[in-house]
């Protein structure tokens, strides 16, 4: 057993509750500190991958998603009016054969309940304002007045981490170009897979989430990230969707309700190795932001609270432990974060009919999600 028994994690979003879930079972007790007062999560479903869900099982949370969630067991590519182009296979991470989708409130809810049924403390409306490392303990101070020491403090809070600019300085993540808009609506008969449709200007989807629930999303280029006016995201998402046909411009024709799109420009961020000063680790977003093209953000992220939550049981030196850490997990997180970009990048090349013919965005596609089957 480490000498680690109490862990401030900053930031109660997938990564933040995962980890505090796999710690307080293994015996370390942990508190969470939310910046936002009240849980904010926005609408739309998620996508997780086969090594997702081995993460969620990892967690015990398998039955738990299932009672919500639906899965999925083939990918379709079609072309922009739904001819099929290929169907791409599920690469199978251990018992895994399928992926899952669920929507993003009820994810939350199920590592939320869990968090505090394990016994972890959650002080939402607050943050760090001073992290100080000594020899054996990091000094913190909350923006609530009070103040706490702790065997180790992990940054869990996101692309715009305040954990990380404080210990690791400015490292802003970047936009790529493109942004993603996402409507849930009422699963359409006969989906029972994501159906993906490649267009001249756009790559659109349906993602089921629940037995009756699915999105739709678009992902369009968005030079120098231009503002949108909240007001006509519906009239702009519905617009997006013209030189589609068959039956994903029929779903588009139900995005009516601006509120419940979900508009997001892209940006990523890899933070260089080692993601840890002394006992401050950044874990997540914070030190690997991803564009979804391979919808692997929340997979990595809960990845990472197992294998801390593995080697802090351990009684290795910390900085052995957080060594190991950024042994497994650097080189898999880069990975995603630099094969994601590259299918950005090769999208904004078809774009401008400049993509050399040898770049195959499928098989970038399948080549990545085949890694992330290994073990972690
Ligand atoms: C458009 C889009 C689609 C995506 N789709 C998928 C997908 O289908 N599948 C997938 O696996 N991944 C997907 N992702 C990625 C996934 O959402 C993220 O990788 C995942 O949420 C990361 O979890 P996290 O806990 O690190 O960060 P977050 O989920 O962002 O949580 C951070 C938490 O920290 C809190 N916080 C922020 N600042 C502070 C502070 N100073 N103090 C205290 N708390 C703070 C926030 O309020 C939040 O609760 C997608 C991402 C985007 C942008």
């Amino acid at each position: 057993m480490s000498n680690v028994k109490k862990v401030l994690i900053v930031g109660g979003g997938i990564g933040g509750l995962a980890t505090a879930i796999a710690l307080q079972k293994a015996g370390i007790q942990t508190e969470i500190v939310e910046k936002q007062k009240e849980w904010n999560v926005y609408g739309v479903g998620i996508i997780l991958q086969s090594n997702a869900l081995r993460a969620i099982d990892a967690l015990g949370l398998m039955e738990e998603f299932l009672a919500v969630g639906t899965t999925h067991s083939a990918l379709h590519i079609r072309d922009s009016q739904g001819n099929m182009i290929f169907d791409a296979p599920i690469h199978p991470s251990g018992k895994f054969n399928m992926t899952g989708g669920i929507p993003r409130r009820d994810l939350h809810d199920i590592l939320l309940r869990t968090a505090l049924n394990h016994g972890t403390n959650i002080r939402m409306g607050t943050t760090v304002e001073v992290i100080e490392s000594a020899a054996n303990f990091v000094y913190t101070t909350f923006t609530d007045g009070t103040s706490g020491t702790y065997d180790l403090v992990i940054g869990a809070d996101g692309v715009r981490s305040k954990v990380r600019n404080m210990v690791f300085g400015e490292i802003e993540p970047n936009f790529v170009g493109q942004a993603v808009w996402r409507y849930t609506l009422e699963r359409p008969k006969d989906i029972e897979n994501i159906t993906m449709y490649y267009g001249q200007k756009a790559k659109a989807g349906i993602v089921p989430m629940t037995k009756d629930s699915a999105y739709v999303f678009i992902v369009t280029a968005e030079p120098g990230n231009p503002w949108k006016p909240e007001d006509q995201l519906h009239v702009l998402m519905r617009e997006a969707f013209n030189e589609f046909g068959g039956l994903i411009a029929e779903l588009s024709e139900q995005i009516s309700n601006p509120k419940e799109v979900v508009y997001r420009p892209l940006e990523t961020l890899i933070v260089e190795k080692p993601w840890y000063r002394d006992r401050v680790i950044l874990i997540g977003d914070s030190a690997h932001a991803t564009v979804p093209h391979l919808a692997q953000g929340a997979a990595i992220a809960i990845e990472d609270a197992l294998v801390l939550a593995e080697l802090l049981q351990t009684d290795a030196p910390l900085p052995d432990i957080l060594n190991q850490f950024m042994e497994r997990r650097f080189e898999r997180c880069k990975f995603i974060v630099e094969n994601s970009n590259k299918l950005v990048n090769w999208e904004l090349l078809q774009l401008e009919g400049r993509l050399p013919r040898e770049n195959n965005p499928n098989a970038i596609v399948a080549q990545s999600l085949m890694k992330m089957t290994e073990a972690i």
